[in-house]
């Protein structure tokens, strides 16, 4: 049976690069009728916050992913906590010792420094350089004596390692590369590097899918797991697969810090789970090369790791957007209606909760569905229904107001004021005959009267903006546009 897991670690704010990976392994772990274990990697008390936790699992909740181990719904191999878990590192760390798969290593920090700097000037592999691997009782008393505090250094094997990545094919590190690298430092709190691999081990995770920045950590795992399968620890090495990097802005790597990252953003601007979701599927794999656009589950029935490419992937801000679009335009009406709500309301709405009018904005809101990108658009395409007075854009009212406009408006006035106004086609018409009366088409005549009543040069159609506003406040408008 297939178990992956999604091991964040709770410092700063979600960002879309550990959402891709939690996707993956969400989609993996669905496909194949698995279990996707959701586990905390805390064990770095200065950069870990609570905080960051409770975002963690706000995110996974906003996102719509279920796990079937893990914070709040438990399972086997609780806690899932890793802050919680430390007793059960300190006996691997012993049993790893005792074994002779680890050993204790003096070196200080100036010391490994000064090797590394001459090994670089003598043109050698810069890595830890087995200096404390076969210490002798007496070399081991005098560093006691000195008062030096071991760290834990892993005792990696003198071949190469080899495995099958499920993304990038046979991958090998030879050992000059992958030196016996710290699990356990001075004081005795174990690395990433060792309970990453034995919660790994012990959850019985089947397959690794993770970003290739933690690439270079595999070996040093692989290794490890052979330590802990004599050790009857672990029952057999996982598969690993490692998914493509996101590149951003300026083809940099886009890095958890970079503005354009935060999840939160995407939620602010008010991406839908499932529009971000299916864009950040298109990072690194496709359901097919003529859609883009398709709904969580049929990603799902069709996801496949071998489907995955290694190259880097671009995060592209528009086609995330229209992807995101497209997702609000399948959403049925009153759903979509719903989900604005948080932008018709403080702190996004510029009006006063008693001027919103539930009548005015049902109206509205198909002519909006069918052209949002993102639902934070809602509020200043609506807001001049519910203000009593339009919010002028002084670019536009300059574009817009020329010579003759006030002409223009004031046959436009009388026109509408005649029009019936149960019909938008009628308003049109009367928009029409207005500019026909000042040799103005369509276009030119209609952008005085838009911007005299919703204050911008853009928006929704306008014929039906104007019905849903209604006849009074319409005119009440242009009036005051004419003074
Ligand atoms: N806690 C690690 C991180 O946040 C997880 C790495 C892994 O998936 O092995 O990067």
């Amino acid at each position: 049976p297939v178990r992956v897991r999604f091991c964040p670690s709770p410092t700063g704010n979600p960002h879309v690069g550990l959402v891709r990976t939690a996707l993956f392994n969400w989609a993996y772990a669905r496909r194949h009728q698995g279990t996707l274990v959701f586990r905390i990697e805390d064990t770095d008390a200065a950069r870990d916050s609570e905080e960051s936790y409770q975002q963690l699992l706000d995110a996974m909740r906003w996102l719509g992913f279920d796990w079937d181990e893990g914070p709040e719904v438990g399972g086997p191999h609780a806690p899932y906590r890793q802050s919680q878990r430390m007793d059960i590192y300190r006996d691997v760390a012993r049993k790893l010792l005792d074994g002779g798969y680890a050993y204790h290593c003096y070196c200080s920090a100036e010391e490994l420094d000064e090797r590394r700097e001459a090994a670089r000037a003598a043109g050698r592999p810069s890595g830890y350089d087995g200096h404390c691997r076969e210490l002798t009782a007496e070399q081991v008393a005098a560093y006691e004596a000195e008062g030096r505090e071991p760290i834990v250094r892993f005792r990696m094997p003198d071949t190469p390692i080899t495995f099958d990545d499920l993304v990038r094919g046979e991958l090998t590190f030879t050992p000059e590369n992958v030196p016996d690298y710290g699990i356990v430092r001075a004081n005795g709190a174990p690395l990433y590097t060792l309970v990453n691999p034995v919660d790994d081990a012990l959850m019985e995770i089947t397959h690794v899918l993770r970003g290739e920045d933690l690439l270079s950590s595999t070996p040093r795992q692989i290794a490890l797991y052979g330590a802990l399968i004599e050790l009857g620890i672990a029952k057999a090495v996982p598969a690993f697969g490692h998914l493509p990097y996101v590149m951003g802005e300026g083809n940099k790597k886009l890095s958890k810090r970079d503005p354009q990252a935060s999840l939160n953003l995407y939620r602010e601007q008010g991406f839908l789970p499932e529009g971000l979701l299916n864009y950040l599927s298109l990072l690194g794999w496709s359901l097919s090369a003529d859609r883009d656009v398709f709904s969580i589950e049929e990603m799902v029935a069709a996801f496949d790791l071998g489907d995955v490419n290694p190259n880097p992937a671009r995060f592209d801000l528009k086609k995330c957007e229209a992807i995101n679009g497209d997702h609000i335009r399948m959403l049925d009406p009153k759903e979509f209606a719903a989900r604005c709500e948080p932008w018709l309301r403080a702190p996004y709405a510029p009006w006063a909760p008693e001027d919103f009018d539930e009548a005015r904005w049902a109206a509205i809101a198909p002519h909006a569905q069918t052209r949002l990108r993102v639902l934070s658009e809602i509020t200043a395409n609506v807001d001049f229904l519910f203000l009593p007075e339009p919010v002028f854009d002084e670019a536009s009212w300059n574009k817009a107001m020329k010579e003759g406009s006030d002409a223009l408006l004031r046959t436009a006035r009388e026109k509408l004021e005649a029009a019936d106004w149960s019909s938008a086609e009628s308003l049109k018409e009367a928009v029409l005959a207005a500019g026909e009366a000042h040799g103005l088409k369509l276009g030119k005549a209609q952008a005085p009267v838009r911007v005299a009543v919703t204050g911008r040069t853009v928006g929704l159609p306008l014929f039906e903006s104007l019905e849903v506003l209604g006849k009074e406040r319409t005119l009440a408008r242009v009036d005051a546009a004419l003074e």
